[in-house]
């Protein structure tokens, strides 16, 4: 295959604040970006050159899209495989791959992907019935974490288990769509990894990072992670491995527990570009967006190196009212993401505080 040249258009499923910066990436290295969105007046769309606004089931404007673009890739893993195997069948070129996609978006599968990779994960069993969940739980004990199989985020969709006799509220609770049983890791911290990787296996992890968060939702990414310098180089590996398993074009992230004897639990991957990785927008020599649209356009990646150390703090919904005071922060770098509505829980921007 051969590297897009400047000039191309790049496809990108979804509108929100991912798409946005990825296609503000996109434009520094010369691309047009066609934004393809469920949603009207997008984030993405107010700086893309094209939007399409339609539903991922739409035969007819996936098909249009794939003959519009020159390469698609996704900034919502939610979006359904189907659609992008349907672009693919149209002809287009999608990184990174449908069953990396697909993969991601069942909890299950993703557990049972990583457990192939020889990766731990915590003891895990589906639960597609009451009974189900009385069994999981014989098995795995409390306390546990009742999930949905798909379309959880930001800790929607979960229901937490202390003791055995909250394990009808829980089931209740996620109204008996599939589900998971996870056991409860009782984590050191949380670290994430974002990497690129491109299909002819360049690989480039950016540090690890330490996640906080607030309310089910990320809070605070501290870069790089307080942890052993081992703990990096073992995260690194798994994420070269998961890269590899999959065949992957373009930014993932692993979400770990590190556990008090030092070792990490994988507990989900993205595949796309990552929350935990806005920091190195303003601290690393490429940031994570720039990494994705060179992999997916088949360029050489840069380096993720990082230039000095970073914190960022997500502005959830009313947080970004205080924009005026932390514009007027020295060495921070404010990023809004044009979301007129500042409802609660929404990720209205973020603040990226530079360590020097
Ligand atoms: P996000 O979109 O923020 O990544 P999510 O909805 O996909 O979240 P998870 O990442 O699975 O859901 O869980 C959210 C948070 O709940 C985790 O970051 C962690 O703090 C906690 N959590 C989830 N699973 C477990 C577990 N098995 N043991 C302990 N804590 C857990
Ligand atoms: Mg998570």
């Amino acid at each position: 295959m051969k590297a897009l040249p400047p000039g191309s258009t790049i496809g990108i499923l979804g509108g929100g604040q991912l798409g946005r910066m990825l296609a503000i990436a996109a434009a520094e290295l010369g691309f047009d970006v066609h934004i393809y969105t469920p949603e009207a007046n997008s984030p993405a769309a107010r700086v893309a050159a094209r939007t399409t606004v339609a539903a991922f089931d739409d035969a007819d404007a996936l098909a249009r899209f794939a003959s519009q673009v020159d390469v698609v890739t996704t900034e919502f893993e939610n979006v359904p495989a189907d659609a992008t195997r349907a672009l693919v069948t149209a002809g287009a070129r999608v990184h990174p791959n449908p069953e990396a996609l697909a993969i991601a978006q069942d909890r299950v599968a993703e557990k049972n992907f990583f457990n192939a990779c020889g990766i731990a994960t915590a003891p895990y069993a589906p639960v597609d019935s009451r009974a189900d969940l009385d069994a999981a739980l014989a098995r795995i004990g409390a306390p546990a974490i009742l999930k949905t199989r798909r379309l959880g985020y930001d800790g929607k969709g979960q229901a937490r288990i202390a003791t055995l006799a909250d394990a009808d509220a829980a089931y209740a609770a996620l109204g008996g769509q599939p589900a998971i049983l996870e056991g409860f890791c009782a984590f050191e911290r949380e670290v994430s990894i974002v990497a690129a990787r491109t299909i002819h296996n360049a690989f480039a992890p950016y540090d690890l990072v330490e996640n906080v968060h607030a309310h089910g939702i990320l809070h605070r990414t501290i870069a790089p992670a307080r942890v052993d310098a081992r703990v990096q180089e073992q995260a690194a590996g798994l994420a070269s491995i998961v890269g590899d398993a999959l065949d992957y074009a373009g930014v993932f992230a692993i979400e770990f527990f590190l556990m008090p004897d030092g070792s990490l639990i994988a507990n989900e991957m993205a595949p796309r570009v990552h929350n935990s990785g806005h920091w190195t927008l303003d601290a690393c020599i490429a940031s994570q967006f720039e990494q994705h649209i060179r992999a997916v356009a088949d360029w050489p990646l840069a380096s993720p190196q990082r230039l000095c150390d970073a914190e960022m703090i997500n502005l959830i919904g009313d947080d970004v009212t205080a924009w005026a005071a932390l514009a007027a922060e020295p060495n921070s770098k404010l990023h809004l993401y044009g979301k007129h509505e500042a409802r609660p829980g929404r990720k209205m921007g973020h603040v990226t505080r530079l360590k020097r």
